[in-house]
């Protein structure tokens, strides 16, 4: 990590009101230490009605993470990303890179279930985004590939329709972005399927 990114991070921590962060003098943040702080996590209204946080699993050094909107029921459940019927989606979106679930890293917007699925609040996205972005900071992956318009729309700052953007590369604080529908939309929309294996034709060209 370069040392304006080690001192966005550090910020971002005490943002979240860590002083004290264990093994940040010696080896860096690292993603253990992160998810400590986020299972505790109080910041929004969701700390009382989710199961458990759902910080995200995978790689610690994957070339692509991907980043979906909030944990569903069954993450909820499990603790788990992408677990319920639109994880097995993804799987096979990532089979079809040629890679494997272990070989990435997968998270959310939101580290908590909103009751009942319904769609995350901006007071919500914003009590959240600086663990996404600190993960994001620890891992600098090649690639970022966003599933869904508020995975892109929380990253990039805008408000775009996700038909609009998908498929089209851009970049995140120097690393470069691909938007992808959202595995639940794909579900839903399925003649849209082929255009999602494309997208990961393109990331295909991130792996090593
Ligand atoms: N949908 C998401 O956006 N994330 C999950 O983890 C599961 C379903």
């Amino acid at each position: 990590m370069d040392i304006t990114h080690a001192k966005g991070l550090m910020t971002a921590l005490r943002n979240m009101g860590v002083d004290q962060y264990i093994g940040a003098q010696t080896q860096g943040p690292t993603l253990d230490g992160l998810k400590a702080v986020a299972m505790a996590c109080t910041r929004c209204g969701l700390a009382r009605t989710r199961k458990t946080v759902v910080f995200g699993e995978g790689n610690p050094r994957a070339d692509i993470v991907f980043v979906g909107e909030a944990p569903g029921e069954e993450e909820d459940n499990q603790g788990r990303p992408f677990v319920g019927r639109a994880g097995k989606l993804l799987d096979q979106l990532i089979d079809r890179i040629g890679i494997k679930r272990s070989d990435v890293f997968i998270c959310n917007v939101l580290k908590c279930r909103p009751p009942g699925n319904r769609d995350p609040e901006a007071p919500e996205i914003a009590s959240c985004k600086d663990y996404l972005l600190t993960q994001l900071d620890i891992i600098r992956p090649r690639v970022i590939c966003t599933l869904g318009r508020h995975a892109y729309n929380t990253l990039l700052e805008v408000d775009a329709p996700i038909t609009r953007i998908r498929g089209k590369m851009t970049t995140f604080r120097g690393i470069p972005l691909l938007p992808t529908y959202h595995p639940s939309y794909l579900l839903r929309s399925q003649t849209r399927i082929p255009e999602a294996w494309e997208d990961m034709e393109t990331l295909k060209n991130f792996v090593k």
